[in-house]
């Protein structure tokens, strides 16, 4: 093993290539090429296979990676794959999106030693697409009739792979969204810059394919309340994500030209989809030739400048109230955006949209500098006098985070009971809220989060669907 492994010490870090900034930034293609095949292998024999691996730990998944590295190595890619679904329903999709700076690669102790982290995510991505390519991606096989049926509302990551397991275990499921197309935020969100819609697809064909059933078009709360689910169904997961924008609050907010960033997002990806979107059509919802300025400092912040660039945007400037150092998006992502022309304002909050003819016009912002950390422990950004600043807008993107919607209004459930912040509670052993046999999942039960854990949350939520149908007195006595 030993002489196909460890070789981070003579074998460089490297991702697979990166299309140039000025190639990538005319299209909405993925930014980076795919590995082939020596150097995925070349790649994962920089493992040094630790005894405590911490890139597994701090996996939320718990992805077995080393073992899945080592196989790669050797070229048993099959089995490297197989091992990298078992314990990941979309392993390939994670291998895009998740902020592996943050997470397994994050914590690669080669990476600690000095050496480049090793490149888990490519990996795991290279993995799963040369399996699709190869068909090592087996069919959704339903388990053994269980005669009994689950209803999962929302289709995204957590609502999918719930749907997944619970149909290999042999439920008649049902996934209800809101939406004409199922995949959530996977969909709708994320830019195909950063994830292409085909490898959402065939993520929900292959369910499709299985047996899942799909309600899409159907909005829980308008077309049946969460009790008539209940009735039709043994259980319910909730898995409906948040969606509650946080507001701009400064004059001249409510001046056309300023967008929640969801619809502005919606709104591309349809597009790129082949819908007919009139407020992308007509150029209320597109950025060419437009300055365009993003405020917030997350991940949603950096979808949308990055969509901005590639429709034509004359400028794009990006405010964020801290610094770079604490911001809540991923580094690697502000890098691509800095690389394909992207001004960042770091320390600059809004102070007033700025308008003429109710039009916006411009954002005036406050410079801000880091005080003392706050309640959260995170340093506050506090106002330089007198340093005030304008930056042209005639399209002003808010994107300042989500919250859960009202639910219990929402889904006209008035006694399905939510935490302060909105998310659904769910006891922490069992994954039930307090109405009996409804579970919840993802965003909607943990806050917004990354689709890694909502993978996560949607296999543990079918786990314990199961031991509710299958030992319903055992779980009502925990
Ligand atoms: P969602 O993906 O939000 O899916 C919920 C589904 O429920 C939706 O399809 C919705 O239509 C449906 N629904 C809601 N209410 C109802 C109802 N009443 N009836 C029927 N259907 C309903 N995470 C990462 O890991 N990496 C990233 O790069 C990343 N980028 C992001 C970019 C953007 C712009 C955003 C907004 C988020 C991003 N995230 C990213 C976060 C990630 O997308 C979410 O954490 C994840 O999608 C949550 O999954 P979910 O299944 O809980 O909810
Ligand atoms: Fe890393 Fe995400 Fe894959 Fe886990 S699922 S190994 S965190 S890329
Ligand atoms: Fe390999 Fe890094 Fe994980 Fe260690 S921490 S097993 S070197 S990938």
């Amino acid at each position: 093993m030993a002489e196909r492994m460890l070789k981070f010490t003579t074998v460089e870090r490297t991702t697979p290539p990166k299309r140039s900034a000025a190639t990538r930034s005319g299209d909405f293609h993925e930014i980076y090429a795919d590995f082939i095949d020596a150097k995925a292998r070349e790649q994962a024999s920089r493992c040094s296979q630790c005894g405590i691996p911490f890139c597994q730990t701090h996996c939320p998944l718990h992805n077995n990676i080393p073992d899945w590295l080592r196989m790669t190595a050797e070229g048993r890619l099959e089995e490297a794959y197989q091992l990298s679904q078992a314990t990941n329903s979309m392993p390939e999709i994670c291998g895009r999106i998740c902020p592996q700076d943050r997470l397994c690669e994050g914590s690669c102790t080669i990476e600690q030693s000095g050496h480049g982290t090793v490149t888990i995510g490519a990996v795991e991505r290279y993995l799963t697409d040369k399996a699709w390519e190869e068909g090592w991606v087996r069919p959704l096989v339903p388990g053994r009739d269980q005669g009994k049926s689950v209803g999962i509302i929302g289709a995204g990551p957590a609502g999918l792979s719930a749907a997944e397991r619970l149909r290999e275990m042999g439920y008649a499921v049902t996934v209800y969204d809101r939406h004409d197309r199922a995949g959530g935020l996977l969909i709708y969100g994320i830019p195909s810059f950063k994830l292409e819609k085909d490898v959402v697809m065939r993520r929900t064909q292959r369910l499709a394919d299985g047996g899942v059933e799909f309600q899409l078009n159907f909005e829980v709360g308008l077309d049946a309340t969460l009790d008539e689910l209940r009735e039709t169904h043994h259980s319910v997961l909730i898995a409906t994500g948040v969606y509650a924008d946080r507001d701009l609050v400064v004059p001249g907010a409510g001046a056309a030209g300023v967008t929640p960033a969801l619809d502005y997002l919606i709104a591309s990806n349809r597009a790129g989809l082949g819908d007919d979107v009139p407020e992308y059509a007509s150029g209320q919802l597109h950025a060419q030739g437009r300055d365009v300025v993003v405020v917030g400092g997350g991940d949603t912040a950096m979808d949308c400048v990055r969509t901005a660039v590639r429709q034509g945007a004359k400028s794009v400037t990006c405010l964020y109230r801290r610094d770079r150092a604490n911001m809540p998006g991923s580094a690697r992502e502000v890098a691509h955006a800095e690389e394909e022309g992207v001004v960042f304002e770091w320390l600059a909050a809004p102070r007033a949209v700025l308008g003429e003819a109710g039009m916006a016009t411009g954002v005036r912002a406050a410079r801000m500098r880091l005080g003392a950390p706050d309640a959260t422990g995170r340093a506050a950004p506090e106002e330089i006098v007198g340093a005030d600043f304008e930056a042209p807008a005639d399209l002003v993107i808010k994107a300042l985070g989500f919250d859960p919607e009202d639910l219990p209004r929402g889904l006209a459930a008035p006694d399905l009971a939510v935490s302060r912040w909105g998310t659904v509670k769910a006891d922490f052993r069992t994954l039930m809220t307090n109405l009996p046999g409804v579970f919840a999942a993802g965003d909607i039960a943990r806050g917004a989060s990354l689709v890694v854990w909502a993978i996560k949350d949607g296999r543990d939520a079918a786990d314990a669907i199961h031991r509710y149908l299958t030992e319903p007195a055992r779980v009502a006595a925990e």
